[in-house]
């Protein structure tokens, strides 16, 4: 799914919601200037070799943006629109996204600028090797943990927790999150977003008094995120309305055969040829029929020229950053309640604290452990954030910063800064 090309800083609308919290908190000029500079950015090339034999370069970039709370968190992504502004933002996001569920880390990201699609599984292998490579001595257990996103599977972190394993000559599963099982991967990472996702969207709805068994969703993106959420939000009673991806979007007023979605998506890698709802375009699907709308793809999904036209009562935001600050203000205007992807994604994350958490003690939990411990840390900062967004009289996303931004301006301030 690509993003609206728009000719703006994606790290540069990030601030815009970080100023809203930060007058709200009265925070001073000094600290506003140290946490609107990420502390750490790494660009480097990535020469590879193609099966045909050819060499290329790719770039491929970390931004450790904080580390006050820890070490720096978060995952890589490999897509053709990794720039660094980007990355940066992202990195920006895992800071608030950490802090806002109270995880011990700070905040990265990490990116390669190319097009999986068109790679062989030995190309991507070679790729991610030398990306861990080039990280060696800034990525660690202790020092920064990436994890996957957009195109990263558990099978890219295998080959970067061996790289890196390699190359510091002991076995270190905690260095990298989103692992398979038989190498110290958590049970329930894979669908961690997806889960969290639900979970704070039934609470929400419920909060709202939006009856699940007879609201409709809309879920944009079906990948990873898109289709966990779909499959649990369909468990638990909802009507799934809509869903889409690259290929386009598929709508059902009496609700999208959710197993059949996912069984033809794993056959032919995409919703192509998808019969169980009309065809309509993505852009439709944002503005289709719908009580909650879950954005689950890439950023600026949520623009000034949709924005007035979308029906959701609540949007739940899967992806990182699908929403502009334009059309934040016009969902603020409209009542139109958005739980912001710090909180609404950060199921993902707070699953990779477990695989860490494991990582380190040696001792693996049950998978109704970790989905557990998982709801209890998603509901008590959602009801954190709602109890502020009420007291304040904010939007839940200006609360979520408002958090987030107390718990790490709290941490810097402990610590002081080194001169
Ligand atoms: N990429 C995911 C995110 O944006 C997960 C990050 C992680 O697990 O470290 O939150």
């Amino acid at each position: 799914m690509t993003a609206a090309v728009r000719d703006v800083s994606i790290f540069g609308e990030a601030i815009a919601y970080f100023n809203e919290a930060a007058d709200l908190l009265e925070l001073d000029s000094g600290m506003r200037r140290i946490l609107t500079h990420p502390t750490r950015q790494i660009i480097f090339s990535i020469p590879f070799q193609r099966d045909s034999g050819e060499f290329e370069v790719f770039t491929g970039y970390r931004v450790q943006y904080s580390f006050a709370r820890g070490p720096g968190k978060g995952g890589i992504r490999f897509h053709p629109g990794v720039t660094l502004d980007e990355v940066t933002a992202l990195a920006f996001w895992m800071t608030w996204k950490c802090a806002v569920v109270d995880l011990p880390f700070g905040g990265a990201k990490g990116g390669v600028t190319c097009d999986p699609a068109t790679l062989s599984s030995s190309e991507l292998e070679r790729i991610t090797r030398r990306y861990a490579a080039e990280l060696v001595e800034v990525v660690g257990p202790d020092k920064d943990v990436p994890a996957p996103d957009v195109n990263t599977t558990p099978q890219v972190m295998a080959w970067f927790m061996d790289t890196y394993s390699m190359h510091v000559r002991q076995n270190q599963p905690g260095v990298v999150t989103g692992k398979p099982l038989e190498i110290g991967g958590s049970r329930g990472r894979v669908e961690a977003t997806g889960r969290g996702v639900t979970i704070c969207t039934l609470d929400q709805m419920e909060h709202m008094g939006l009856n699940p068994k007879k609201a409709a969703i809309a879920i944009q993106g079906f990948g990873n995120v898109g289709m966990y959420a779909a499959k649990f939000l369909a468990e638990r009673g909802c009507k799934i309305a809509g869903i889409s991806d690259v290929t386009g979007a598929y709508y059902n007023e009496k609700g999208i055969d959710v197993a059949a979605a996912v069984s033809h998506a794993a056959k032919f890698h995409n919703l192509e040829g998808f019969d169980g709802g009309e065809r309509i375009s993505n852009a439709e699907l944002l503005v289709s029929d719908c009580d909650v709308l879950v954005p689950a793809a890439l950023e600026n999904v949520f623009t000034s020229e949709n924005a007035p036209k979308v029906n959701a009562k609540l949007i739940v935001e899967a992806a990182n950053g699908p929403t502009t600050p334009e059309a934040a203000s016009v969902f603020k205007e409209r009542g139109i309640v958005v739980i912001p992807d710090i909180m609404g994604n950060a199921g993902g994350v707070t699953v990779s604290y477990f695989e860490w958490a494991q990582d380190r003690m040696g001792y693996f939990w049950k998978e109704s452990e970790v989905n557990e411990r998982l709801e209890d840390v998603l509901l008590t900062n959602l009801r954190e954030i709602r109890a502020i967004a009420e007291k304040r009289g904010a939007t839940l996303r200006t609360a979520a910063y408002t958090l987030a931004i107390d718990r790490v301006v709290k941490a810097l301030k402990l610590r002081g800064i080194y001169a």
